[in-house]
């Protein structure tokens, strides 16, 4: 298996309107046996980017290397690489082993051997007693497997799948989730998997990319960009439900006020390190929710409440603002039109102009300390 190096990539499109840069000079490394996630929102260039990897495109510019060789001039078949890609494109009209081993039969490898390694990879990804079926008598989920298990059959040097599971349902996709996770283990692949869903994300990945506009705004673990997010985009568009972000003043280092209320932000930095004008970031999960009609700090009333497993999502019409919480359905069973006071557990202060991240108010974990005050 293979390290997948990227250095200063980029991608241009020519079109009606002028160039469109898909991909604006990005580095990283995936290391061997690494399942890394590309995920952003629709157009930022993650299916570009793979398909600069998989050299189904040719970058405008920088190099791409696999296990220590360029790559990035050799053709898609000499690259040895697995792709696995939205529309499962199984042949209908031959059996499923077939369909797994077609790139054997491309090789020149004879039938008998073919069988055997249909099998061999089939019972791997638990789908051994279809060999002999046809795609059209398998379920979603099942074509899936034959199009991963038409991938990895050639022991590939890494696996690059976009979007896979977009097709499936919910339930289907989790399964389907668990499943992909075991086959890289048990094969001990290198892989990069391409999605918008930031859930899926945060499932998978060893570390994930966060793409926006052609450019990575953050490549690590999932923890480390839910709990440390680099800028005001990756705080949004990771995390469910979508963090709370309000303009503010910082009047020092450790007092924020929006609107005419001033809130105690412990960052820990130095005063003259922060701008004057802020967005100030909690996370609906980061909150406290107290039933009262007389709020110390930040009040409002309830106005939407949705009850999603153990939890209930809070929809509150604040003093400055709707904001978004989250309490245990059981041991905080608040409902729709109680007033409440909102307290928050962790906050983020981000430049209001670049949006970069200035001040955390506590690090993960640290629970102790640090509270933040309205
Ligand atoms: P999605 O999630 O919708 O698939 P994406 O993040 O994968 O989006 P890309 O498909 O990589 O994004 O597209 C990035 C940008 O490059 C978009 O603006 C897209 O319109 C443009 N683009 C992609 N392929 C081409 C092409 N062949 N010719 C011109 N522009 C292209």
């Amino acid at each position: 298996m293979t390290d997948i190096q990227v250095d200063t990539l980029r991608k241009e499109f020519s079109s009606d309107g002028g160039e469109i840069v898909a991909v604006d000079d990005v580095s990283f490394t995936v290391e061997d046996g690494e399942f890394v996630c590309i995920v952003g929102p629709s157009g930022c260039g993650k299916t570009t980017l793979l398909r600069c990897i998989a050299g189904l495109e040719h970058p405008t510019s920088g190099e791409i290397t696999l296990g220590g060789e360029a790559v990035t001039d050799v053709p898609p078949q000499n690259r040895n690489l697995a792709f696995v890609f939205q529309d499962i494109t199984l042949y209908p009209h031959m059996k499923v082993w077939e369909n797994i081993a077609y790139p054997l039969k491309l090789d020149g490898v004879g039938a008998d051997t073919r069988y055997e390694r249909a099998q061999e990879v089939a019972d791997t990804i638990q789908i051994g007693e279809l060999l002999d079926k046809y795609p059209g008598e398998l379920s979603g989920g099942q074509q899936q497997r034959v199009a991963i298990g038409r991938s990895i059959i050639r022991s590939p040097r890494a696996y690059l799948l976009d979007e896979p599971m977009s097709d499936l349902d919910a339930k289907l996709k989790k399964e389907m989730r668990v499943e992909l996770q075991r086959i890289q283990q048990q094969v001990g692949g290198t892989m990069v998997y391409v999605t918008h869903d930031q859930e899926e994300a945060m499932t998978l990945s060893d570390r994930m990319i966060v793409m926006d506009d052609g450019e990575i705004q953050q490549f690590g673990s999932p923890q480390r960009v839910y709990h440390e997010p680099n800028n005001v985009f990756v705080s949004q568009f990771i995390g469910s439900p979508e963090i709370n972000l309000l303009p503010a003043t910082c009047r020092d280092g450790a007092t924020v006020a929006v609107d005419d209320t001033d809130w105690r932000v412990d960052t820990g930095v130095d005063a003259d390190s922060v701008p004057e004008s802020v967005t100030l970031g909690f996370r609906p999960r980061h909150t406290t929710v107290e039933r009262t009609a007389d709020p110390d700090g930040i009040g409002g009333e309830v106005a939407l409440v949705e009850a999603v497993g153990d939890e209930n999502i809070l929809y509150i019409d604040s003093e400055v603002g709707e904001l978004r919480a989250v309490a245990d359905i059981e041991q905080n069973p608040i409902e729709e039109g109680d007033s409440v006071a909102i307290g928050v557990e962790r906050a983020y202060l981000f430049d209001a102009e670049t949006g970069e991240t200035v001040a955390t108010s506590r690090r993960h974990g640290d629970r102790s300390e640090d509270q933040v005050e309205a």
